[in-house]
Order: structure tokens, then C-alpha cells, then sequence
């Protein structure tokens, strides 16, 4: 590989799916499909960009600290765990969806949360749920998960969950309703600042493709 290769972090699932047209758009194309495969270094059709598959809340610290020089993170984990250091020129508004507090169907979230009420919340985001319930005035107990937040409320673990809602399928089918908007999320282009210098040739056709191809409903931020 030369000097200047790029390497891209990307997630697998809905993240991967919504960046394949934007990276077809900017002439990328892998060599595989992560779904099928269980190698972590993905090639492209050119010699000197590779995609490196890693967990989506890890996308933001493998661009930091410059072990890929791009990546497409999601807002709910740069506000979580910090877009600092990051240059972030692009809303490409894929992967949307909407943070929402969710509770059993029947339960009386309107009463439950009023100002000086105490809630249980369980949340893979206890820090944007901290802020969202401190400038209700609602005190809150958090319990930090890592996945399923669904199950805590049907188990007692929780009273309330803090998550990620698309389609609403998933709380239909747990019995779950959400209640209550905290903040509208999508995914953005997150640039390693340095690389933005050093291999600004070779990146900048990339993120004017992206933003073009992102031009529907993207942004340049
Ligand atoms: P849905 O059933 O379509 O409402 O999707 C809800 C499930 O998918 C929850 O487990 C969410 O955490 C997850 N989810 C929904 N949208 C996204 C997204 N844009 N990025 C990551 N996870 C998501």
C-alpha cells in the first residue's frame, strides 16, 4: 500500500446498508460483504482504501486517535460519548430515527413524570438521558444498559427506557409505547482532523461525492 492510503470505520448493519450508495457514489466499492464475513479489514475495489468494521459507539475513537481517517458515526453516539477532536462536515441523514422515552402501554408516564416526580430509567445513554430529565425538573435513577433496553420495564428492573425508535416494531412487540420525544437522530461524517490536512487530496473528492449523494436530505454542517 502507498504513503497515502485512506482507511474508512464503518458499523455493520443499518449504518453499512445506508453508506453503501454514498461510498458507490464516491467510486468505493468492497470486495465483501461484512454480513457474510467475519474479517474486521474489508478491501475496495481500490488498492488504497479499506474499511475497517468495528462497533458503532466505537467508530468515533478509532477516527480520533487517527486509525481510520473517516468514518460515519451515529449523532446518538457522538453526543453520548463525545465528537470532540472530530471534524464533522456532513449531516448525511441516513440511518434516521428518534430517541424517545418508552413505558409499558398503560402506564401513566403524564403523572409518573411530572416536575419533582422520581422515575426509573433504563438506557444504553445515560447522559443525554440525565440532561433531557434535569431540565424537566424529574429526578432520576439510571441504569446503564447495553442492549435490549426493552426487556427492563417488563421485568421491574426499570420504570421507563431511554432508546432508539425507528419503525416502533420493536416496543409494539414488547408491549412498550413511546411517550416522549428527546432528540431526533441521523448519522454524520466524522474526519480525523489531521487527515483532513495531510491527505486532504484524496478525502475531498470523497466527502463532496458523499454530499451529493447525501443531497436529498443531507447537509453540510
Ligand atoms: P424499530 O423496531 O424499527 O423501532 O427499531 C428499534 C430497534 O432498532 C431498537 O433496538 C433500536 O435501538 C434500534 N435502532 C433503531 N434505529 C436505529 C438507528 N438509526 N441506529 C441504531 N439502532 C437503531
Amino acid at each position: 500500500m502507498s504513503e497515502q492510503n485512506l482507511t474508512i470505520a464503518l458499523s455493520k448493519g443499518r449504518i453499512f446498508d445506508e453508506t453503501l450508495p454514498l461510498l458507490a457514489a464516491a467510486g468505493i466499492e468492497p470486495v465483501e460483504d461484512p454480513e457474510q464475513s467475519r474479517k474486521l479489514i474489508i478491501g475496495t475495489n481500490h488498492a488504497d482504501i479499506r474499511l475497517v468494521i468495528v462497533r458503532a459507539s466505537d467508530v468515533p475513537t478509532y477516527v480520533r486517535y487517527g486509525a481510520a481517517d473517516f468514518g460515519i458515526a451515529g449523532r446518538d453516539v457522538l453526543i453520548e460519548n463525545g465528537g470532540e477532536g472530530l471534524y464533522q462536515p456532513l449531516d448525511l441523514q441516513i440511518a434516521k430515527c428518534r430517541m424517545m422515552v418508552a413505558v409499558p402501554q398503560g402506564f401513566d408516564y403524564a403523572a409518573a413524570s411530572q416536575p419533582g416526580c422520581r422515575l426509573r430509567i433504563a438506557t444504553k445513554y445515560p447522559d443525554i438521558t440525565a440532561e433531557h430529565f434535569a431540565a424537566k425538573g424529574v429526578h432520576v435513577d439510571i441504569i446503564k444498559l447495553y442492549g435490549s433496553m426493552e426487556l427492563a420495564p417488563l421485568v421491574g428492573l426499570s420504570d421507563a427506557i431511554v432508546d432508539l425508535v425507528s419503525t416502533g416494531n420493536t416496543l409494539k412487540a414488547n408491549g412498550l409505547e413511546a411517550v416522549e420525544h428527546v432528540v431526533d437522530i441521523s448519522s454524520r461524517l466524522v474526519v480525523n482532523k489531521a487527515a483532513l490536512k495531510t491527505k486532504h487530496a484524496l478525502l475531498e473528492p470523497i466527502i463532496q461525492a458523499f454530499g451529493s449523494a447525501a443531497k436529498a436530505g443531507g447537509a453540510f454542517i
